[in-house]
């Protein structure tokens, strides 16, 4: 019964739902060659309906997201989860998001299934660099590089100061922010301090993995070669 507990985890439904997916032969090897429940099968040659399952547990994938959708399972409007498969909620152990991005920001977006690895990626102990892009609605007025790589901006009902973040100007009001922390809202609050306010905001890249030509909405997954970009 271990391919009826591996392909109920994706997602493909209950383990009951399972069971009649290889009764009815849906289920099948590489060649095409039906698979009972009580079979032993690699991952990698399972089809259902003849398409490959989708990639096993341990699975960390990052996500292009656009604006206008949320980093949360249950919010009433538009969620991150709606750009993955469908299946990809009801996986075991669950797909949770990296940290997150808030509904306005678009960028680069981890997903992961590991808990050990998220928690390494977000912890500030890490000292892995986020790097966004703001488009800002004020000029900047060439001191705001200088507050932030103090160390000492407290922000609004903060209990401590944010950590050093290197600010570079990439144009009068446009800037890109590198910061080793994920506090709430923190680009936006970050410019709210030093009396300027973010139109937009992006996330380029995580460490030293980067969207590249990835698509706004589109996901891929992630292999070892990837994962080691971010340490
Ligand atoms: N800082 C913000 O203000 N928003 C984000 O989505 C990420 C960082």
């Amino acid at each position: 019964m271990r391919l009826v507990r591996l392909i109920a985890n994706l997602g493909y439904g209950s383990r009951k739902d399972v069971m009649a997916l290889f009764r009815q032969g849906r289920i099948t090897d590489a060649d095409g060659e039906v698979l009972y429940a009580d079979d032993q099968a690699a991952h990698a040659v399972i089809r259902i309906d003849g398409e490959p399952l989708d990639p096993p547990a341990g699975l960390t994938l990052m996500l292009h997201k656009p604006t206008g959708y949320t980093c949360s399972t249950k919010d009433p409007g538009r969620l991150v989860y709606d750009l993955l498969p469908p299946r990809f909620r009801q996986r075991s152990p669950l797909l949770s998001t990296v940290g997150r991005l808030d509904r306005d920001t678009s960028g680069l977006l981890l997903m992961t299934d590991d808990g050990a690895l998220l928690h390494r990626i977000v912890s500030p102990k890490s000292g892995l660099h986020k790097i966004y892009e703001a488009s800002l609605a004020r000029d900047l007025r060439g001191d705001e590089a200088a507050t932030f790589a103090s160390g000492g901006l407290m922000l609004e009902s903060e209990q401590t100061p944010l950590a050093p973040a290197r600010m570079e100007a990439l144009g009068l009001r446009h800037a890109r922010l590198i910061l080793t922390e994920g506090r709430y809202h923190q680009v936006r609050r970050m410019f709210a301090a030093v009396g300027n306010h973010v139109n937009s905001l992006h996330r380029p890249q995580i460490g030293g993995l980067s969207l590249q030509d990835l698509p706004s909405g589109q996901w891929r997954p992630l292999g070892s070669a990837d994962l080691e970009m971010l340490f």
